[in-house]
């Protein structure tokens, strides 16, 4: 048997719904990436957040049992930080609105972290911390008027917290584009120089991406790389199934265990055992003969037919027993399929 992952010459893996759950790793996580390592396969541990170190990164990492280590993450705030270096004259001034962790990664690259606009900021570069109140936001402000260079960590709008969804780094730029009518740059996933700076950190050619999040990972991926979906975070099948053209994975599995399995076996598409029909803008599924009828498989089967057809939002139809209960594990039975609430939450 060849494994998906034997396919490709480096992993690009998203973290918080994927490799971990806030405190807790994903169960299959530790042995997954232990064996992945075995295989020697390169990985980047890639993260839209950029209030902590990938040194901080890691070491959450290793105490939730997956072992990787500071190099092997790639932060949205070393890729924003690379952004003006490449646009910015080495020792710049650059404000820094965000932690101490993303003030280091500017000094990383040869600039200088600064924290007033009187320091006359070549560069302004924002992320999200707990820390970060209005007289920041106003140095900011000032900066970006005077035409410094722009570049948001990431944009994502809330961050998934035990209390529930808090402001992101993006609603905090969003103040900022209300404030001074400009754009930033933006680093983080959707965007590709998050992407871009693992995929060079690995040296790889052929990558996989591999993530939780439609509108951010697959999006991230999508046009340049294949990429697998995993259902151990925030995407459900609906929301799957529902997918916009340029949010649709290569592969779907349940979690990262997928990685040793065949791609073959979680690739979008005709599944044994079922058989999707689209007729008009209705979605059916029948099962096919004897043999596993597996509900993820239905799901790779009815997304191949939908996503060739109409696409969108849609109600599925059973013909059989087995194909109702593959709808009911799914939950896409009964009511009419709606994006779920976790697409519209943000943050990768
Ligand atoms: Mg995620």
């Amino acid at each position: 048997m060849t494994a998906v992952h034997a396919g490709y010459d480096g992993l690009l893996l998203d973290l918080d719904g994927t490799v971990y759950r806030g405190e807790v790793a994903i169960p299959a996580a530790p042995g997954t990436v232990g064996a992945l390592r075995g295989s020697g396969v390169g990985m980047a541990f890639v993260t839209n957040n950029a209030s902590r170190s990938p040194g901080q990164v890691a070491e959450h990492l290793v105490s939730v049992g997956v072992e990787v280590a500071a190099d092997e993450v790639v932060t949205s705030g070393q890729a924003a930080a690379a952004l003006l270096a490449d646009r910015l004259a080495p020792g710049s001034a650059i404000l820094v609105v965000g932690t101490d962790a993303l003030a280091a990664e500017v000094e990383a690259v040869g600039l200088r972290p600064v924290r007033k606009a009187d320091a006359d900021p070549s560069g302004v570069i924002q992320g999200h911390s707990p820390e970060t109140a209005w007289p920041l936001l106003a140095e900011a402000c000032l900066a970006i008027r005077a035409g410094a260079v722009w570049v948001a960590c990431n944009i994502d709008t809330t961050l998934p917290t035990e209390r529930g969804e808090l402001p992101g780094n993006g609603a905090l730029v969003a103040a900022l584009r209300a404030a001074t009518g400009r754009e930033p740059l933006v680093a983080g996933k959707p965007a590709r120089a998050l992407v871009d700076a693992a995929v060079e950190r690995l040296g790889a050619r052929h990558p996989l991406l591999v993530g939780d999040r439609l509108e951010t990972d697959i999006a991230a991926a999508h046009g340049v790389m294949e990429s697998l979906l995993v259902l151990s975070g925030v995407t459900d099948a609906p929301a799957l199934l529902a997918a916009p053209a340029g949010q649709r994975p290569t592969f779907v599995g349940a979690d990262v265990a997928a990685l040793g399995e065949e791609p073959e076996a979680l690739r979008i598409g005709e599944r044994p055992g079922w058989r999707a029909t689209v007729t008009g803008d209705e979605l059916t599924l029948h099962s096919d003969g004897a043999g596993h009828h597996e509900a993820l498989d239905a799901l790779r089967a009815l997304c191949h037919q939908w996503w060739a057809g109409p696409g969108g939002v849609v109600t599925v139809t059973a013909t059989d027993a087995a194909a109702a209960a593959a709808l009911r594990a799914l939950g896409l039975a009964g009511s009419p399929v709606s994006p779920s609430r976790a697409q519209e939450r943000a943050v990768g």
